[in-house]
């Protein structure tokens, strides 16, 4: 048994997140009571075995490849499908970018992106992103 959640036109489905992060999915997005759209959260969602997930559906936007990315920090496994005219016209899996610049925040509290008016910087290097400000290595779940 399931909760019928209606398609959705035109806008993005984010599929197979990590159950329990749907929430912080959303936020990343910018997505809140201001969006003037549909949207939908759907949570524990049963997934194959007894793997459970998290799908979001928003109508009325296509995420941009940048924030699409960006999903992967807290949800390695989540796949990003564009709809448009009720068909899914592009899918694509999340993956950690290389670049981020204006997405997550450094953790470290003396870090001068947490002080100036600058946009967050990080590149990946190695396992973890480092600051292009302070310079710290953090892991990628850190920065959200
Ligand atoms: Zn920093």
């Amino acid at each position: 048994m399931g909760i019928t959640v209606d398609t959705i036109e035109q806008g993005t489905v984010v599929d197979h997140i990590q159950q329990g992060m749907g929430i912080r999915v959303m936020d990343l997005l910018g997505i809140d009571k201001n969006y003037p759209h549909r949207v939908a959260l759907v949570m524990n969602v049963g997934s194959g075995k007894s793997e459970k997930k998290d799908i979001v559906k928003i109508e009325g936007i296509l995420v941009s490849e940048e924030k699409t990315d960006a999903i992967a920090l807290i949800s390695p496994n989540a796949t990003i499908n564009h709809i448009q005219e009720g068909k899914v016209v592009k899918k694509k899996k999340a993956e950690l970018p290389d670049r981020m610049e204006g997405v997550g925040k450094c953790p470290n509290p003396k870090c001068i992106s947490n002080h100036q008016d600058v946009p967050s910087r990080f590149a990946l290097d190695g396992e973890e992103y480092r600051c292009g400000y302070c310079e710290r290595k953090f892991r990628a779940s850190e920065l959200v």
